[in-house]
């Protein structure tokens, strides 16, 4: 991980200074243990601020199309890139003026089960080899990396960038043996378990929108959810109001889904969005053959409509 840190430093340092880019998209230190922050560094002497390590969670796609008027250079992991491809799939981005640095990923570790695991306050973590060692006053823990991996990282299919203008460090060998684990565990339930499953997750959303915001799929200028006039949903948290909101953005997220996982991380109520999310992904496979971006150029099922094709589900 130190060797990675270093080239993506020297590459960033390198592409600020040559003036490739006019800014570099990437992590530094969090302000708290196990967090790793994304960062904006515009000077070739600030890339030392540039970090790796299994905190940088967050999928970084997300700031890109908000910067339109600069070159910008972004680390990125498997799931960054499928974002990117997306993004460019939908006429978001604009794939001349990014420059990727494409990071091969070891997965991304869950910080809340590693301070679940901790008998105290978490206040240092480092990692040595395969294990994420966390300490505290008066402890300190190992944890296998592999054990302690995001539900998403744990079944990710794309560890490896799978577009880039660099590729820094080796590229890692796919762990996920089934991708739709998760949701196959949940499809085998009665359907009233099922339901009730749902009800019980939804009921726990606060409707902060933190998974929307951090989500590079969910651009909209305007939201459903916002949008009063006509009203699509009820705006309360009430049992209608959370589950159409679970529900409308899974949907708005069909054929869209990049499988990152950013959602998840980000809410603050744990809730399980990759389930819902996950059924739809393994329902667009199932039906078109498609995963989202893989391929530029290559259309999401959803968006492409021929005139002459049949109204039954058959592929
Ligand atoms: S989803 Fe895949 S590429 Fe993205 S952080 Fe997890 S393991 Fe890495
Ligand atoms: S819905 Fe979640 S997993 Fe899918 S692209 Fe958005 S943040 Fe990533
Ligand atoms: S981040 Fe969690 S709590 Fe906030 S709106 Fe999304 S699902 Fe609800």
């Amino acid at each position: 991980m130190q060797e990675l840190a270093e080239a993506i430093r020297e590459e960033g340092k390198r592409l600020l200074e040559s003036g490739e880019v006019d800014l570099v998209i990437g992590f530094t230190v969090g302000t708290l243990p196990l967090r790793a922050a994304p960062v904006f560094v515009r000077r070739a002497e600030d890339a030392e601020q540039l970090v790796w390590n299994s905190f940088c969670e967050n999928n970084l796609a997300v700031y890109l199309r908000d910067i339109r008027d600069k070159r910008i250079a972004v680390v990125a992991k498997g799931c960054d890139t499928r974002a990117i491809v997306a993004l460019i799939n939908e006429h978001q981005l604009d794939r001349d003026k990014i420059h990727i640095i494409g990071v091969p990923c070891h997965g991304m570790v869950d910080r809340r089960t590693v301070a679940r695991r901790a008998p105290g306050q978490v206040l240092a973590v480092r990692e040595e080899g395969e294990e994420i060692v966390a300490e505290g006053e008066s402890f300190s823990i190992r944890l296998p990396r592999s054990k302690a991996l995001y539900r998403s990282c744990a079944a990710c299919t794309h560890p490896n960038p799978v577009i880039y203008d660099i590729l820094l460090g080796e590229e890692v060998a796919v762990w996920a043996e089934d991708p739709y684990a998760h949701v196959r565990e949940i499809e085998l339930k009665p359907a009233a378990e099922r339901a009730a499953y749902f009800a019980t997750e939804a009921q726990r959303c606060i409707r902060c929108y933190a998974c929307r915001q951090a989500c590079p799929m969910c651009y909209c200028e305007e939201c459903f959810v916002d949008h009063t006039t006509p009203r699509w949903i009820e705006s309360g948290v009430t049992p209608a109001g959370l589950q159409g909101w679970q529900i409308g953005r899974a949907y708005h997220l069909t054929g869209r889904c990049v499988a990152c996982g950013a959602c998840e991380r980000s809410c603050p109520m744990e809730i399980d969005l990759v389930y819902l999310n996950g059924k739809l992904r393994k329902e667009v496979w199932e039906l078109y053959g498609f995963q989202t971006g893989l391929i530029v150029g290559e259309l999401p099922p959803l968006a492409v409509f021929q005139p002459d094709e049949g109204s039954d589900s058959t592929p």
